[in-house]
Formats: structure tokens, C-alpha cells, sequence
């Protein structure tokens, strides 16, 4: 294609931003923005009914804060402002006029009860062109009157097949008589989506639809909307559904399926998008991890798969495991903090080192609430703890080394890390020990606990000294008992 690809991100405002749109957008954006072309947003409002207050603004702000800046929208609004197809409801009355005027639409004036009686061979309820015998003189006549009408296409009735090229689908047929007199105008003078997104698609210039599959069979009525108004039809990439597993699609009924539910549960906005963009498309060298810019220079259509894409939360776990290990530290420690604030250490300890005992051992923000809880978890436990064959370490070893690290450690006035650290190795060289002799029943002296993000000293940092002695008088207890 010599023309400046055009393409454009086109949601309904219905609550959310399901995965599936968020790469629907990313498809589209890298797709032209990887090519020098132009991105445009447009919401798609027409079906009133559905729509949920907040949630344009939801798209509009997903779309900012992934970085998918579209490129232009109508001039009123501020700099922001998208296409919204509710704004522009009068321009395509008039389109359907037009089809009208040439036959290749039709008033109609049918009633509910008249359309719930009618079903095909096959049991389905299709229209059956009633009103498009109706005259001239009886549709001026019922239009005057006031009569509630609705705007169908008028769909030859043959057996004739219709067929257009997917990019990723292939040729794609379907039989004229398959396909109804869709409703191109509805009786509150909205368009439906089957009509606006033709005439906007042309309106807006955009050469390259990109949408899910599920709308593969219905876009032979787009295209013979395109030929009544002698328009170029756009370039289609129809894109594989994304399941929950082999037989359900992935639905805000079963778990996180939104953008926003993933970032609630602690998935950072680079991984996510980098997972979403797998789902249903491959990079030529299989690498899985990559950066936003990396992304938009690899995308292309040949690794778009028509198979669908399973959603897999372990994968997009360790995928966010690996963007959360590489941040820089200053940013863990503001990502972190508000999950710190939700967890047990809501209030005490110090955040910053607690983030450095914590950002190598997580792989969603989510697990800090877990990983921390530790910290609370000193009770009675199992002397067991204090065997570990490796370390060559016992209850009875315990028994004998944690008196006197506890007079040692009594006697310690100053309690920073360095310092802690260093006295602690120093004091163990004097007992001409090994580490691990000291440092094992020290940490579970500390936690009582198998394991714990941080080792001995870095516990009896985080707790501070006060603490720290408590717990190792409790542990000499307890071994004592
Ligand atoms: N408004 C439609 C949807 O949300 C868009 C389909 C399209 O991109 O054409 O499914």
C-alpha cells in the first residue's frame, strides 16, 4: 500500500477496558505508527442502552497512560477529545437517505410483534423485506404521520457469494441470502454499529480496519455498503479471540479480563502490555520480552495467528516477575508503597529497606502483601527449624550459640546495617565457627520461620534491637521448654 496507513481504535463505552480492545488498540497503533501512519480514536455510542457513564473516559485515559496517543479528533473538546459517534448522529441520517434515494435501503415500519413472528427455515428470526414493497406515496404518507421507523439495508436475496480477502484469515464467503436487511438507522434516529462504523471508517480516511474476529461474518455487508456508495473498501485484519481456555472466551465473569483488574492486582502497565501484545501475534525471533519501542518496530501482520490465544495468568506472573526485578530501585519503592500501606506494615518499619529485602522475590506487586506478612508471624514454632544438614545446624546447636549472640548483640550500641553486618561476621569469627553455625538459628531465632525474604542481619536491622532481642530471649524459651 503507497497510501499513509490509517487506522483506528474503535470501542464502545460499555464499562471497561477489556484486554481484548487494549490489543485490538496496540495492534492498531504499532501497526501504523511502525509504518509512519496515523492512529485515531472514535467511541462508539450509538447503542445508548449499553453504554455505562465513566467509561469513555476510562478508554481515553487507558489509552494515555499505555501510551497509544491518537493522532487527531474533531475540533471541539479540548486537545483530547476522540471522535464519539453520538456527536455526530444527523450526518448519517442523510447517508441513509442517500441509499434510500437508490434503492439500496428502506424504510420500515414494522412492529415488534410482527418482527418476533418471523423466523426462517432454519428456526431464526430474519426479516423478510415486508416494507420494501411498500410505495412511495405510503412511506411519505406514514413518515408524515409520525410513525416510528427504522432504516434497513436492502441485501439482494441470492444465492450470490460474497467474498473479501482478511489479512489474516484469508478469503472470506459468505451467501447473500445468509445475511439480512440489517437496521442501518434505529427508531431513535441513531445508526447502529453495522452503519457508522462504514461511514466513519470512509469519513475518517481509515484504510485499515482492525477488529475482532467475531465480526469476520458480518463484514460482507460492510463491503456491499462500501460498493452502494462507490467507496474503496478498507483492508481487513480480523484478529483471534482471546479465551479463558479451549471452549470460553475470556470474560469479566470469570476474573481479571480488564486492563484495570490487572493493574488492581498488581501487574505493571508495561508487562501487561507486553503480554497482551503476545496474545495472538509472534515476533519472527520468538523473544518474549519486549520494550514498548521494540514492540512497535517488530509488530507485523504475518505473525498474527488466527488461532485464538489463551490467557495465561502464570505466564503474565513471570513476565511481570522480570519487569518488576529490573526496576530501578527508586521506582520499586514507589510502586511498592501503596501495596506496603495495604499490608501488615501499613506504619512501621522502614519502607525503602524493606523494598530491597522484597523486589527480587516477588512477581506481582500483589505478592508483597504475602511476602511481608512474615514479619507478624512469630509464635510458637517448630524447633525442626534449626536443623539444616547443610549449615550442620540442630535444635541443641541453637540451644547452645543463641545465648551468646544475644549477650553479644546486648551489648551492640550501634545498630546500623553496615555495622551490623560487619560485627555480626566478626563476632563469629571469634567463636571460629562457621556462618552458617550463627546465621541460621539466628534467622529462625528471629522469624520462626523456614525462610524469609532477608537473612539474620538483615532481620535484626529491620526489627531493630529492641525487637530483635525479644524475639531471640522468646526463641531461648522456647528451645528451653
Ligand atoms: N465498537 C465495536 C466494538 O467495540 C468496534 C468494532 C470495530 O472495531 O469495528 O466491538
Amino acid at each position: 500500500m503507497d497510501k499513509i496507513i490509517r487506522t483506528r481504535f474503535a470501542p464502545s463505552p460499555t464499562g471497561y477496558m477489556h484486554i481484548g480492545n487494549l490489543r485490538t488498540a496496540l495492534y492498531s497503533y504499532f501497526y501504523a505508527k511502525g509504518r509512519g501512519g496515523q492512529f485515531i480514536l472514535r467511541i462508539e455510542d450509538t447503542d445508548q442502552n449499553r453504554e455505562v457513564e465513566g467509561s469513555s473516559q476510562l478508554i481515553i485515559d487507558t489509552l494515555h497512560e499505555t501510551g497509544l496517543i491518537y493522532d487527531e479528533g474533531p475540533d471541539i473538546g479540548g486537545p483530547y477529545a476522540p471522535y464519539v459517534q453520538s456527536q455526530r448522529k444527523t450526518g448519517y441520517l442523510e447517508y441513509a437517505k442517500q441509499l434510500v434515494a437508490q434503492g439500496d435501503a428502506y424504510y420500515c415500519f414494522c412492529d415488534k410483534e410482527r418482527l418476533e413472528s418471523l423466523t426462517d427455515e432454519n428456526g431464526a428470526r430474519k426479516y423478510d423485506k415486508h416494507c420494501l414493497s411498500l410505495s412511495l406515496e405510503e412511506v411519505q404518507r406514514r413518515l408524515a404521520n409520525g410513525e416510528s421507523y427504522v432504516i434497513r439495508q436492502n441485501i439482494p436475496d441470492t444465492h450470490e457469494a460474497n467474498t473479501y480477502h482478511d489479512m489474516v484469515f484469508g478469503d472470506i464467503t459468505v451467501d447473500s441470502c445468509e445475511m439480512e436487511d440489517q437496521i442501518l438507522i434505529k427508531s431513535d434516529g441513531m445508526p447502529t454499529y453495522n452503519f457508522a462504523n462504514v461511514i466513519d471508517d470512509h469519513l475518517m480516511n481509515i484504510n485499515c480496519v482492525m477488529r475482532g474476529a467475531e465480526y469476520l461474518s458480518s463484514t460482507p455487508k460492510y463491503n456491499l455498503l462500501y460498493d452502494a456508495f462507490k467507496w474503496e473498501r478498507p483492508v481487513y485484519i480480523h484478529l483471534p479471540s482471546i479465551m479463558r481456555d479451549a471452549t470460553h472466551k475470556l470474560s469479566k465473569r470469570n476474573g481479571a479480563a480488564g486492563y484495570g483488574d490487572l493493574k488492581a492486582k498488581g501487574f505493571l502497565r508495561e508487562a501487561i502490555l507486553n503480554y497482551i501484545v503476545l496474545l495472538g501475534w509472534s515476533p519472527k525471533n520468538d523473544v518474549e520480552k519486549m520494550s514498548f519501542d521494540e514492540m512497535l518496530h517488530a509488530f507485523n501482520l504475518e505473525g498474527i495467528s488466527k488461532s485464538n490465544a489463551i490467557f495465561d495468568e502464570v505466564k503474565l506472573r513471570w513476565l511481570n516477575g522480570l519487569y518488576i526485578k529490573e526496576l530501578p530501585f527508586e521506582e520499586f519503592v514507589e510502586y511498592a508503597t501503596p501495596w506496603l500501606d495495604k499490608s501488615c506494615c501499613r506504619g512501621r518499619f522502614d519502607y525503602a529497606y524493606l523494598c530491597k529485602l522484597i523486589q527480587g522475590r516477588i512477581d506481582t506487586l500483589e505478592d508483597i502483601i504475602e511476602l511481608v506478612s512474615f514479619v507478624d508471624k512469630f509464635g510458637d514454632y517448630d524447633l525442626e527449624l534449626y536443623t539444616n544438614k547443610k549449615q550442620k545446624t540442630s535444635p541443641e546447636v541453637a540451644k547452645e550459640i543463641l545465648p551468646k549472640v544475644l549477650d553479644f548483640l546486648t551489648a551492640q550500641t550501634d545498630w546500623s546495617e553496615q555495622q551490623l553486618h560487619d560485627s555480626v561476621l566478626a563476632f563469629v569469627q571469634q567463636l571460629g565457627v562457621k556462618n552458617g553455625i550463627v546465621l541460621w538459628p539466628l534467622r529462625v531465632a528471629l522469624s520462626g520461620l523456614m525462610s524469609t525474604p532477608g537473612g539474620a542481619t538483615e532481620l535484626l536491622y529491620l526489627f531493630g534491637k529492641e525487637e530483635s532481642l525479644r524475639r531471640i530471649r522468646y526463641s531461648i524459651d522456647l528451645l528451653n521448654k
